[in-house]
């Protein structure tokens, strides 16, 4: 294939999936039935719905208006030879250095970081706020923007040097060794998750004395849970959408309840959302998860390894010479296709893990608190309730409440 026409297909991807990104979005919006649907009906009213489809309308206007923007950035970096130029002067700043291909990495992230801001800056200031979900204030948004470029320095960084280092190193072969190097970051970020990562951002600390505490207690001396793994997060600072997961490895495994959650739903829902977390834990999701993404970024490198050595790919990007850090911005464009395809297969596994949680707290807590926590979402989060099958294969790690409603009824109608 020649670089000519290599850039054409380089193109033709990412108008692809932008494309399928908005029309699975558009889909979504229109799938919505117009009244709320019977598994949700009685505790969601019809304001409320209505607020939800306008809300979703408003997110998905500032979606396109964000993919278009970076679909005609990218073509504008990739036909005018511009990221080509932009390696040429961070190789001239580090005197060719080692240093120049993680320079010219950091430039294009931080490059499309920026242009991505006011997007991020409107969602929360202007959409969340006006729906009544924001907390945020601009001096906390300001610190998480430090926090996580902080976090990407020091852990991309040295990540990225090693990757460079491999390449250098094994050629062709150093899918294997780095992924290897990858899968044992990855199990060290799920175990420190929650005690080192998450306090950067947000305060854990124990149930608080009280009717809720008695009862978690009560669920978990009858189902062997240890009650110093259950804490409240500050999840209000940022908004006041409710929300809780569970997280980490080993002896650092917890789950986590936003303040807005036992703030707003009653004491039997919350007991239910805790039963769903001790789900994730007891039919060990994390690790399966974790397993599932090692695959999917060693599947990832194994392509990355065929082609990062091109000269082709680096030429279709406007080099006169062979450029590793290009071919790995190439590499990623192309490979677009099936990143998405990974990201379908480990969203439905996701949502497997997430209606087994469902049944995990139909069983052992109460399957219509756990009915009525999903309506929750509906009528105060305003979540949409039901969703298309496009969107839902694209983006969807959870199931929309309709539909995670439907299997908790069905499953409990025909248990023993
Ligand atoms: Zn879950």
């Amino acid at each position: 294939m020649s670089p000519e026409v290599l850039l054409i297909v380089l193109i033709v991807v990412l108008i692809a999936s932008t494309t399928l990104e908005q029309v699975a979005r558009a889909l979504q919006i229109r799938h919505q039935p117009p009244e709320p649907p019977p598994e949700v009906a009685e505790a969601v009213d019809a304001d409320a719905y209505a607020t939800a489809q306008r809300y979703a309308r408003d997110r998905g206007r500032l979606g396109l208006a964000r993919g278009v923007t970076l679909l005609t950035v990218w073509i504008v970096l990739l036909a005018s030879g511009a990221l080509a130029g932009g390696y040429a002067l961070a190789d001239a700043w580090t005197n060719g250095g080692w240093l120049a291909p993680l320079l010219f990495l950091g430039g294009v992230f931080l490059l499309l970081d920026l242009i991505s801001l006011p997007f991020a800056i409107y969602a929360t200031f202007g959409i969340e706020a006006r729906y009544g979900f924001n907390r945020t204030t601009p001096g906390l948004f300001v610190r998480d923007k430090l926090i996580s470029y902080a976090l990407t320095v020091v852990l991309g960084g040295p990540l990225l040097a090693l990757l460079f280092w491999s390449i250098d190193a094994w050629g062709g072969a150093f899918w294997l060794p780095y992924a290897a190097v990858i899968a044992l970051v990855l199990v060290l970020l799920a175990m420190f998750q929650t005690s080192v990562l998450l306090p950067l951002f947000n305060r854990l600390t124990p149930l608080p004395e009280g009717s809720l505490r008695d009862a978690i207690a009560d669920y978990a001396s009858a189902n062997g849970v240890a009650l110093d793994g259950i804490y409240v997060m500050d999840g209000s600072k940022r908004s006041s959408r409710a929300n809780a997961f569970f997280a980490g490895l080993g002896r650092q495994k917890k789950v986590v309840l936003f303040d807005t959650l036992i703030e707003r739903n009653t004491v039997a829902e919350v007991v239910a959302v805790v039963a769903h977390e001790v789900g994730h834990e007891r039919l060990r999701h994390i690790p399966k998860l974790l397993a599932a993404n090692v695959a999917a970024i060693t599947i990832t490198l194994f392509l990355m390894s065929l082609l990062v050595e091109s000269s082709t790919l680096s030429a279709a990007l406007g080099a006169s010479e062979r450029i590793v850090a290009l071919n790995l911005i190439g590499v990623a464009l192309l490979f677009g296709p099936v990143s998405t395809l990974l990201g379908v297969l480990g969203n439905a596994l996701s949502r497997r893990f997430e209606y087994e949680a469902d049944a995990f707290a139909a069983r052992t807590a109460s399957a219509a608190a756990m009915c009525d926590t999903l309506r929750s979402f509906v009528q105060h989060d305003l979540a949409l309730a039901t969703a298309h099958p496009l969107y839902t294969a694209l983006e969807l790690s959870h199931p929309a409440p309709v539909e995670r409603i439907r299997a908790i009824t069905t499953t409990d109608a025909t248990a023993p």
